[in-house]
């Protein structure tokens, strides 16, 4: 291996510069030259391609977002786009590639890798989302349940003041798990998300528990992808039914991606720098870098790509015990 390529792909995660700093710092540790990549697979196919240095990655470890940018590149799908990204990889010399994305960036590099086997990929797992196979933790995970946990620790004190039931919206449009620590830590009333079935009917009974025996506040936290279609129409179903609570929805949003990474999410996204560098070193290709018993693991691609992270069944049920 002599050149190093790094890129962010997908939506972006708080800890990607964590990562980048770490792919960087151990490429040139270990003799190896280092080029970022911008864009995502946009740049690629644009050749949006520069060669790092130590200075490159100086004081980011802090800051959301990712140097590189992100984007979704449609091209990527082509033959001929992932002709052109081979191309441009040649012209630069890059023979190994850190991916730093979710399961439609290693989606992309394993079709790339059938068609151009010479060039070696070794996945990061960044997305907010924490569903992929293979890992404990995902990069942003953690910054974004705590951001998610500070939002809605506000919106309690505001809730509790007007005896008001809010149902708050988080992301998560196929996967529960933002919702489920973010409900759990602000001992949310209810917690709903796409892998359980949504009871209306129970909520309701809950909800009606609860004014009955005094709560002065009331808080449901709905993942965006819940099977009942969001917090908007979750308020609508319950308005119908419950005159007696004065409800409100907040849909938490993009603030949920950005800020500054928790201490955690630095330390396990520089650990899957390290990993995922020393892996193509050392031959690896074709695997996503994961942290499991706080031990580096390594998942093929076809597996992360087949597969997702399940709900732990008895987190479903602790939030009916403690609500
Ligand atoms: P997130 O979990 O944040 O959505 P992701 O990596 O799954 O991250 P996607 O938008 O699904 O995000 O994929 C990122 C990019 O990977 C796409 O924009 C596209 O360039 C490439 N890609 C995804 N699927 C394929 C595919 N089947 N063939 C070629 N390229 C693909």
């Amino acid at each position: 291996m002599k050149k190093i390529g790094v890129f962010t792909s997908g939506g972006d995660s708080p800890g990607m510069n964590a990562c980048i700093r770490a792919v960087v710092r151990t490429a040139l540790h270990e003799g190896l030259a280092v080029a970022g990549i911008r864009r995502g697979y946009q740049g690629f196919i644009d050749g949006d391609i520069y060669d790092m240095d130590h200075h490159s990655v100086s004081n980011i470890i802090q800051q959301g977002g990712t140097i590189l940018r992100s984007a979704r590149c449609s091209e990527f799908h082509s033959p001929e786009g992932r002709q052109q990204a081979y191309e441009n990889l040649a012209k630069f010399g890059i023979d190994g590639i850190v991916a730093i994305g979710g399961d439609g960036t290693f989606t992309g590099a394993s079709i790339f890798m059938q068609e151009h086997p010479e060039i070696k990929f070794v996945g990061c797992p960044g997305t907010i989302d924490n569903d992929l196979l293979g890992t404990d933790y995902t990069i942003g995970y953690d910054t974004a349940i705590n951001t998610a946990m500070e939002a809605i620790d506000k919106i309690r004190d505001t809730a509790s003041a007007h005896d008001r039931l809010f149902f708050i919206e988080v992301m998560g449009r196929d996967a529960g798990f933002i919702a489920m620590a973010a409900g759990i830590a602000t001992g949310a009333e209810a917690i709903l998300i796409p892998e359980t079935h949504t009871d209306i009917e129970g909520l309701i009974k809950k909800l009606e528990w609860g004014w009955e025996n005094k709560k002065n506040s009331s808080i449901v936290v709905v993942a965006e992808g819940d099977e009942a279609g969001g917090a908007h129409k979750i308020a609508e179903m319950v308005k119908a039914r419950l005159s007696r609570y004065e409800i409100k929805v907040s849909i938490l949003g993009h603030i949920q991606r950005g800020g500054r990474p928790s201490c955690m999410e630095r330390v396990r996204a520089s650990r899957m720098g390290v990993a995922a560098t020393q892996a193509l070193i050392a031959g690896k290709s074709n695997v996503m870098i994961g942290i499991v018993n706080n031990q580096i693991v390594y998942t093929p691609f076809h597996q992360c790509i087949k597969e997702h992270q399940q709900m732990d069944s008895a987190l479903v049920e602790m939030v009916d015990v403690l609500s």
